[in-house]
């Protein structure tokens, strides 16, 4: 039994040892020098909903990479306006731990890995085709995964953004994203509201030592800083086409915020380095992530791919997606939690077994069955949806889905049947 994965963030990461779990030979694909995508500039966990997806992972046994975060947490159970009881994990030292607990598991990665084509035989894929160094060289799978994401590449930064802000994922030197289900003939989503196609990047990083004493001990102490601005330099007109809509609320746009990832997150998808200076405590600030955090960041959700609930992509017998590919989902834990159920169908799908689905009893089931059918109208287009807050965090509570009792949660899963199921083979 083989699996293919394609794309190293943390859905990928999270569907290698599910698939692995079961059996698999599993192989993972990943163009850049680092494992976790655009999870080497996240950090924020478990905040709101996040708790409780996190908790039906672990009491369905999906919990390894959750396990190895919550160990590598630079703080935890914090609130920072609109959001509760988060843990904010290290950026800096995070993606090596991901990748030794990857490779311990015996799972093969290829780094500097880009895929670029297919070999088809009609509805199947038969093997992707990578450049690797100066050559290219062929994956046969019995099952191939997409979770190459939906951010990039520079084209559509440029036609849809301000242009390569230098992010993390290194288009100009590692070649943009590419998509498997893109390259195998399926047509896929684009997320929109009104004219905007896609969506910004929400979230910056400042290096700490840029910013004032007070500041930084403030971060290092409690997590969080809350900056009051004047005024004028209110940035209210920036939420709206922020791809993180549980951060568009009135506080993000008076107030400075940030979060101690290791470096200074800040919740906010760019901020003119002049204006940003003039703010006291940030007269020497300097962005480390976009480099060019100060005109934009990057644009998103442009390319999901068409899904059922097991999330096999339509129209291609042999190929799962998760993450972000798997539609208007936002967030590491939306990520490892569909890349753990995507890991896991795709050893079925090879032993000719039913998919599992996840029944709305629980938040993951809800949130990925909710996330496909909102995704079928225009105005569901226009959204994004995480546990931590905006449209999905609301139904999640009218729903009584939210909770952050461990043994509620545990007693839920349990009474579903799916107790410790990602575990078993
Ligand atoms: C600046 C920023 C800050 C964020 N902060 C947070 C946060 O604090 N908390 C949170 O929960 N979420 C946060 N998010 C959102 C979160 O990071 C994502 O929603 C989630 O991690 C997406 O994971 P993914 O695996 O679907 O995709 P990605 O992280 O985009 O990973 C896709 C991977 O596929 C690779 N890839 C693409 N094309 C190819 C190819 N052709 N061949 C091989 N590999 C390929 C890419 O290089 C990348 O490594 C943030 C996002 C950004 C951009």
């Amino acid at each position: 039994m083989k699996v293919v994965i394609v794309g190293g963030g943390w859905s990928g990461c999270a569907a290698s040892i599910a698939a692995r779990k079961q059996g698999a030979e599993v192989i993972l694909l990943e163009r850049t020098d680092m494992l976790l995508g655009t999870g080497l500039v996240g950090g924020i966990m478990r905040n709101n909903g996040r708790h409780t997806a996190t908790e039906e992972m672990i009491a369905m046994g999906g919990g390894e990479i959750f396990a190895e975060i919550d160990d590598n947490s630079l703080h935890r159970r914090i609130e920072f306006p609109g959001h509760r009881h988060a843990n904010l994990y290290n950026v800096a030292t995070m993606e090596p731990r991901v990748k030794r607990l990857l490779l311990d598991r015996g799972i093969e990665i290829h780094l500097e890995a880009r895929f670029e084509d297919v070999e088809q035989d009609g509805a199947r894929i038969k093997a992707v085709i990578v450049k690797k160094g100066d050559g290219k060289v062929r994956f046969e799978g019995d099952v191939f995964i997409d979770t190459t994401g939906t951010a990039g590449p520079t084209a559509n930064c440029t036609k849809y953004g301000n242009g390569c802000v230098m992010c993390i994922l290194r288009c100009p030197s590692f070649g943009g994203r590419a998509s498997v289900a893109a390259k195998a003939g399926v047509q896929e989503m684009i997320g929109r509201k009104g004219g905007h196609i896609g969506a910004m990047s929400g979230a910056c990083k400042l290096f700490k030592e840029s910013l004032s004493t007070e500041i930084r001990d403030m971060l290092n102490k409690t997590g969080v800083a809350v900056v009051p601005l004047a005024k004028e330099k209110h940035a209210a007109e920036k939420l709206a086409t922020k791809a993180c809509q549980q951060y568009n609320l009135p506080e993000f746009a008076e107030n400075i915020v940030l979060l101690d990832t290791g470096h200074a997150k800040l919740m906010a998808a760019y901020y003119p380095l002049d204006v940003l200076r003039s703010v006291p405590g940030f007269e020497n600030a300097r962005y480390e992530d976009p480099y060019v955090g100060g005109r934009g960041n990057s644009i998103r959700y442009v390319g999901m791919a068409p899904r059922d609930d097991a999330l096999k992509v339509n129209g291609i017998e042999n190929l799962f997606c998760a993450g972000e590919k798997a539609g208007l989902l936002v967030g590491h834990t939306e990520a490892i939690v569909t890349g753990v159920l995507a890991g896991y169908n795709a050893v079925r799908a090879i032993k000719r077994e039913k998919p599992l689905i996840l029944p709305d009893t629980l938040a993951i089931g809800d949130a990925i069955s909710h996330v496909r059918t909102q995704m079928q109208t225009e105005e569901g287009l226009g959204y994004k949806y995480t546990f931590s807050g905006s449209v999905y965090f609301e139904r999640m509570k009218q729903k009584g889905l939210y909770s952050i009792d461990t043994k509620e949660i545990a007693a839920r899963v349990d009474r579903a049947g799916l107790t410790g199921i990602f575990s078993r083979s």
